[in-house]
């Protein structure tokens, strides 16, 4: 269905408000109907009724750190109702400018280790009413668009579930009977790219022919498995990705789960290792034998 979906027009990228996103929740895509990056953010009464343990929202931390944690990359998508409907969050400039700075301040200085500021990209995507097609036509002489200069450099803040002053400022623009342009976020977490490292850099390497299953075995053939850093949270918390869930793992699911991968590698390896050098062995038993 054409008109649900994300739509690209002359103008650049926007979303149709109340449509549908042509992509459900699994392990690439999160949405959120809010736009809270660390847990501080989350107001304290957002706990269940039914259990004042549980949260009622999580913040986009945990998606994003499963995200990072599983390799694969994925992006969170904040102003998506859970059943993928574009509800768009209205955002000054200056409101933009916190989300900047609040990924900046949790991905760049609170994870552990820190996330480079390459490794993600964040995105403010207009979403539009129906039958509108341009950017254009919503803005032209909004005034929640215009933005002073000076005003942009004011600290805003942060790791608190407190307005702070660009949402005052948002508040006061609703006061005075303006409406606001929306945006559906987007924070793209990029795959894990593994470097090409040799196992044994050293030049003093020994050649080979390949041997009967085609494989060259030769030492500096063989590279060095590469995972993906495991990022604890703003909580000193580390998720994984599994289908639509983020998922806690404890230090030891995380040493088992690097043992596993690393046994899958290593093994086939050493095993040819193993055939080689009995091959070898056997040669010069032989050879032996013949002198
Ligand atoms: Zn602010």
């Amino acid at each position: 269905m054409a008109a649900d979906s994300p739509t690209r027009a002359s103008t650049g990228r926007f979303y149709v408000k109340r449509a549908v996103v042509p992509f459900e929740e699994d392990l690439h895509h999160e949405f959120k109907g809010h736009r809270c990056l660390a847990v501080e953010e989350l107001a304290p009464f957002s706990f269940h009724d039914y259990d004042r343990k549980k949260r009622s929202k999580r913040a986009a931390s945990r998606a994003i750190n499963s995200f990072l944690n599983s390799g694969q990359g994925g992006t969170v998508y904040l102003g998506v109702s859970d059943d993928g409907s574009v509800i768009g969050l209205p955002m000054t400039q200056y409101q933009k400018d916190h989300v900047v700075i609040s990924l900046k301040d949790l991905l760049e200085k609170r994870y552990r280790p820190t996330v480079a500021s390459d490794q993600y990209q964040l995105d403010f995507i207009p979403v539009l009413p129906p039958g509108v097609h341009s950017f254009d036509e919503v803005s032209r002489s909004h005034p929640a668009l215009s933005f002073d200069v000076e005003l942009r450099r004011r600290p805003h803040q942060l790791r608190t579930h407190f307005p702070c002053w660009c949402d005052k400022d948002l508040r006061a623009i609703f006061h005075n009977g303006h409406i606001c342009p929306e945006y559906l976020i987007q924070i793209h977490i990029k795959p894990f790219e593994s470097s090409v490292e040799q196992l044994f850099p050293s030049d003093d390497t020994c050649s080979s022919d390949d041997d009967d299953d085609g494989n060259d075995d030769s030492l500096d053939t063989i590279l060095k498995l590469q995972l993906p850093n495991v990022y604890e949270d703003e909580e000193g918390r580390s998720y994984f990705r599994l289908q639509a869930s983020s998922l806690e793992y404890s230090l030891e699911d995380i040493r088992m789960m690097v043992s596993s991968k690393a046994k899958d590698y290593y093994q086939p390896i050493v095993r040819r290792w193993e055939r080689q050098l009995s091959r070898l062995k056997k040669e010069v038993s032989e050879a032996g034998l013949e002198t």
